[in-house]
């Protein structure tokens, strides 16, 4: 686990106005940090700074204590989860899940260890020798997810992770991400543009507009009238 710190974060792709605009934000140890806004606000903009998938036009960024402004994707150590979860087809269930583990050339032992484990948690146990064509759409959200959380990540991203499943789905995924993040208490950024996603998920929701960060507070302060 690690406290992701924004330090005056800037985005500007070529000369247009900052997608991302001098935003400071931490995110404490063990919290669960929602990015909320409207289309185009810069939430993705954020969440792929954080991950290293885009370079950062001034500030910094760390994870932990380290400024990772200059450090590579796969040196950051964090699972992301994007919204059109790409399962690899031809493989199981647990070889999908198993994928992180296989290229960071872990040993079988560990490799039998850590997919069973992360399988009980997501309720997979029954399907891992299954193919994801043979599964259902919340069963296949469950094993992208246990793909992103087999290694030991410092954090979980989330980039809209439920905005393409139907409503019922979405609230059952939602409960799952909720417990998940309670048992294993790892530092989660989650960008989503669902207010009940919002109220629902986050120990802290960070509003983003037009690129600047407008509110930070816990969904009490934020959506309860007084
Ligand atoms: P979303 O609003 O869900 O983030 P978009 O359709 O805005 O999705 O963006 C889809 C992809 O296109 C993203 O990878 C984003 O970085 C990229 N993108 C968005 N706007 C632009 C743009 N003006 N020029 C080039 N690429 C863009
Ligand atoms: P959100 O995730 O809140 O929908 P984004 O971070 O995708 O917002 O986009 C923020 C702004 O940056 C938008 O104006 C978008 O068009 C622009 N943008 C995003 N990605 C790119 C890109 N690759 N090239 C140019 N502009 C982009």
């Amino acid at each position: 686990m690690a406290a992701i710190t924004m330090q005056n974060i800037v985005k500007k792709y070529g000369d247009g106005f900052p997608a991302v605009n001098d935003v400071s934000l931490d995110v404490q140890d063990g919290e669960f940090m929602i990015l909320v806004g409207p289309s185009g606000c810069g939430k993705s903009t954020l969440l792929r700074m954080i991950v290293g998938l885009e370079d950062i036009t001034s500030g910094d960024m760390r994870i932990g204590d380290r400024v990772v402004n200059k450090v590579a994707p796969r040196e950051r150590n964090l699972a992301m989860v994007f919204q059109n979860y790409a399962l690899y087809p031809h493989l199981t269930v647990y070889e999908n899940i198993a994928f992180p583990l296989r290229l960071a050339k872990a040993e079988n032992e560990e490799v039998r260890r850590r997919v069973t484990e992360t399988a009980e948690l997501l309720e997979l146990t029954e399907h891992l020798e299954r193919k994801p064509a043979n599964l259902s759409g919340g069963q296949r959200q469950r094993v992208a997810m246990g793909r992103a959380i087999v290694r030991d990540a410092d954090a979980f991203l989330f980039d809209e992770p439920l905005s393409n499943l139907d409503a019922k789905l979405r609230g059952q995924m939602r409960t799952e991400i909720a417990r998940l993040q309670r048992r294993l208490g790892t530092t989660t950024v989650y960008v989503t543009h669902d207010q009940t996603e919002a109220m629902t998920l986050g120990d802290r929701v960070a509003v983003l507009r037009k690129g600047e960060l407008q509110q930070v507070g816990s969904p009490r302060e934020l959506y309860e009238q007084p």
